[in-house]
């Protein structure tokens, strides 16, 4: 058995996002996946000679706005340096990066973990562009080359050696694709590539303040993944200990057909890069009413948005969280709550129904603005007992989407209106009673759980129309007469 108590695992995530520009990082080739191989490439993402690069406004905003959701300190003044090295998928010798400079310093992003809000401490957000994309299952004997991806502008996030468990980890990078979606500058799909991790780990004995030699494990294509190969590392780490085996810094890649890590290369501390500032492009400076500018137009943070529901909507946090997950959800949920008071119900309307139906119809929250007096009206016929919750959210739902009408006109056309009729209500009871008298008779000897069946059986002879309230009065006055 090994003695994991002893030891404390530490962490360091570097998350790389693809900007969702609709151009690259320094020339008007387009960014978009899934196009057919090598049709993306100008003389610039080539890196042939003669071709001058230019800053892309647009990713230099995005990475602002990001810095500034986790408050960092953004650099006015900044440049892009050439990180020289060799490898097939970068055409230019080298790729462009900000090396001593990044635009974004500092800062944090808060987590919900199983110990409480706890702020991950960011090193920095750096701009470079991405390179382009190995293929290596194509041909037998080839290995084939895209160069779509090369030039993509990406944010490279770097936290401090800061997080101790996988499970944090996990719950960091979800707060980062949130974030990022959130802030609409990157798509945040990791099976695509828009986002990827590397997690930085190492161990060493509770109470020692150095840290120990790390590992790097690249090729985290999943937030799953990433706990896994974290979970994995630490325990071999702790072995490698535990056995007297020395730790040598490594870069590693995770085999999500075991769930294990294996050694790709031993990584030798000095690698020189040769950086110098890339002498075609200008340096740039970022004036104060610039950021500002930028930091005017971000909306409203999930926390912050947290702090809002909570104060003004009085929701239960299950459902705060669930709506602030998705900043399209948030604003339909805040555009409903300016047409109704029922806060709650509209809460419950946005994570039961409304996202079902998203779910299942594949679009988005964008065509739902056109129905929203519908909906809300339709919500409150439910709130006022006009209507039954599952007949409402269901049918007559999807009927008011799909064609804009009154929810009422529609209920009423198709005979769905909730009675609140004794005589009525009473008929179906009767009838139901009629159908089950040995159920009758076991509910007199003492089995009440029985009312469910029977409410079940009179709301479907009703097809819904039995309001539950009186209905569950009337019901319960004649079993016991
Ligand atoms: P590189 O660019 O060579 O990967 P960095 O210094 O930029 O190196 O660090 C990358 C990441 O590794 C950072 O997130 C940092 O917090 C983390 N890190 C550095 N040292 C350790 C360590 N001993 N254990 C765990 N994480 C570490
Ligand atoms: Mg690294």
């Amino acid at each position: 058995m090994l003695d994991m108590g002893k030891y404390e695992a530490v962490i360091g995530l570097e998350i790389h996002a693809q900007l969702a520009t609709a151009t690259k990082l320094f020339c008007g080739d387009a960014t978009g996946f899934g196009a057919d191989p090598n049709t993306h490439v100008s003389p610039i993402t080539l890196g042939h000679p003669g071709t001058l690069p230019k800053t892309n406004v647009k990713a230099v905003e995005y990475a602002i706005k990001m810095g500034l959701a986790c408050g960092c300190t953004i650099a006015e003044d900044n440049y892009f340096a050439r990180k020289n090295y060799f490898y097939p998928d970068l055409p230019k010798g080298y790729q462009i990066s900000q090396h001593t400079t990044p635009i974004c310093v500092g800062g944090q992003v808060s987590i919900n973990s199983l110990s409480g809000l706890k702020n991950i401490e960011l090193n920095r957000i750096h701009l470079e562009e991405d390179a382009g994309k190995s293929i290596h299952d194509l041909s037998p004997t080839h290995t084939l080359i895209d160069f779509n991806r090369a030039g993509t502008p990406l944010i490279e996030i770097v936290t401090e050696p800061c997080l101790h468990s996988a499970e944090d980890a996990f719950l960091y990078v979800t707060e980062v694709r949130k974030l990022v979606r959130w802030l609409g500058i990157c798509d945040g799909n990791m099976e695509e590539g828009s986002l990827r991790c590397d997690a930085n780990i190492s161990v060493k004995l509770k109470g020692d303040p150095n840290l120990g030699t790390r590992v790097e494990v690249k090729n985290l294509n999943s937030i799953r993944n990433i706990k896994k190969a974290i979970e994995y590392e630490i325990e071999r780490l702790i072995y490698l200990k535990e056995t007297g085996v020395d730790i040598i810094q490594q870069t590693r890649s995770f085999d999500a057909n075991n769930d294990t890590t294996f050694s790709i290369r031993d990584k030798e501390d000095a690698n020189d890069y040769r950086y110098f500032p890339d002498p075609d492009l200008a340096p740039f400076h970022l004036t104060k009413a610039y950021i500002a500018a930028i930091k005017a137009a971000l909306p409203s943070l999930p926390n912050e948005l947290k702090i809002v529901l909570k104060k003004t909507y009085d929701l239960p946090d299950y459902d705060i969280d669930q709506l602030c997950e998705h900043k399209e959800e948030a604003d339909f949920y805040l555009a409903l709550t300016k047409e109704t008071t029922h806060y709650k119900a509209a809460a419950n309307w946005m994570i039961g129904p409304i996202r079902a139906y998203l779910n299942e119809t594949g679009t988005g929250y964008e065509m739902l603005y056109e129905a929203l007096p519908n909906i809300v009206a339709l919500m409150e016929m439910v709130e006022k007992g006009q209507l039954n919750f599952s007949v409402a959210s269901g049918k007559v739902f999807s009927a008011i989407i799909q064609a804009p009408q009154s929810p009422i006109e529609y209920a009423t056309k198709h005979n769905l209106i909730q009675t609140q009729s004794t005589d009525e209500i009473e008929k179906w009871i009767e009838e139901i009673l009629n159908e089950h008298p040995d159920k009758v008779l076991e509910y007199k000897k003492g089995k009440k759980g029985l009312i469910g069946l029977f409410m079940g059986e009179i709301k479907k002879k009703s097809q819904g129309k039995a309001d539950p309230k009186t209905t569950t009065q009337l019901l319960e006055k004649k079993l016991t007469s």
